[in-house]
């Protein structure tokens, strides 16, 4: 799973260095990989837990991705089995009026995670660079200043508490229009079908050369990126779900001291006697 991290500002081809149909060590074992996510799922649920009941440590998961890679299936998949009081979703849109009319950060501030939290960003302060660069929404010399922009802002947050992850789910052209076709023909997937996604997907090469020069420099020691074989939903479930896993097992995190004399404490639990009122 290392193998899909990328080292701090390393240069990376994604035509020619990162197969989105790889599957690693797992060719073949599709039985044991949905299998292993299911253990997965069980050990984010208890290091959430210890997170919370903590209340040090703050936790980041962002996923950016080309439409239809999965990044809402990603995060049914992976966070599914994890208390819903502890996990927030962060979704970042076109923004509003309000958001447009102050610097790019600071809606993206406001959703950042506080101590004990877990907050998955779906988007993210990269679209500044992505969509807006890809779309000419701010001329070439405001949007260059967003990675350094960027990267002091992921500095001061893993500077103060905040473990970082990035994920970018890679699929190819081929495997984007599949999808499309089959939320054509599904029903219950047509909703999420929409016209201006096929204007987007003319524009895949400029996307590409975007997502390529932006994970480029912003990855680093502190909040790296990862970039992740997505042609196969199940296989990038898991490289999400086992690089998470691995990095809040780093953390070593631990439950609060218990209160002192516990012992009496049940001692008196279990001589108690509470009076009925109006005997
Ligand atoms: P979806 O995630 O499919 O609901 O779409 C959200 C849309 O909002 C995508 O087309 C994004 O590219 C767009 N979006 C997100 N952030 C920005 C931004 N900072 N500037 C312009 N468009 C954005
Ligand atoms: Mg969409």
């Amino acid at each position: 799973m290392e193998d899909y991290r990328v080292k701090p500002h390393q240069k990376i081809d994604l035509a020619k260095d990162y197969d989105p149909n790889d599957y690693g060590e797992w060719k073949g074992k599709k039985a044991k990989g949905v299998a292993r996510l299911t253990e997965l799922r069980a050990e984010l649920d208890a290091l959430q837990q210890v997170l919370y009941a903590e209340h040090q440590h703050k936790a980041l998961v962002l996923i950016q991705a080309m439409d239809t890679a999965g990044k809402d299936g990603t995060i049914r998949a992976v966070f599914d089995g994890v208390n819903p009081q502890g996990v927030h979703v962060a979704s970042f849109k076109v923004p509003t009026q309000i958001e447009a009319d102050h610097d790019f950060l600071w809606r993206v501030h406001a959703q950042v995670p506080a101590k004990g939290e877990l907050v998955v960003f779906n988007r993210s302060q990269y679209e500044q660079v992505l969509v807006v660069r890809v779309h000419n929404l701010e001329p070439e010399k405001e949007w260059r200043k967003h990675y350094q922009q960027i990267n002091d802002f992921e500095k001061l947050l893993t500077d103060t508490g905040t473990t970082i992850l990035k994920f970018f789910l890679n699929i190819d052209l081929d495997e984007q229009k599949q999808r499309l076709i089959e939320r054509i023909d599904t029903p219950e997937k047509q909703w999420k079908f929409s016209p201006g996604d096929l204007p987007e997907r003319k524009l895949w090469w400029q996307y590409m050369e975007a997502y390529q020069e932006a994970i480029s420099q912003t990855s680093t020691e502190y909040a790296p990126w990862h970039i992740v074989p997505a042609n196969h939903n199940w296989y990038r479930n898991l490289v999400v779900a086992e690089v998470i896993v691995e990095a809040l097992k780093k953390l070593d995190m631990h439950y609060p001291q218990a209160a002192e004399d516990l012992d009496q404490y049940k001692k008196d639990l279990n001589e108690e006697v509470i009076e009925k009122k109006g005997n």
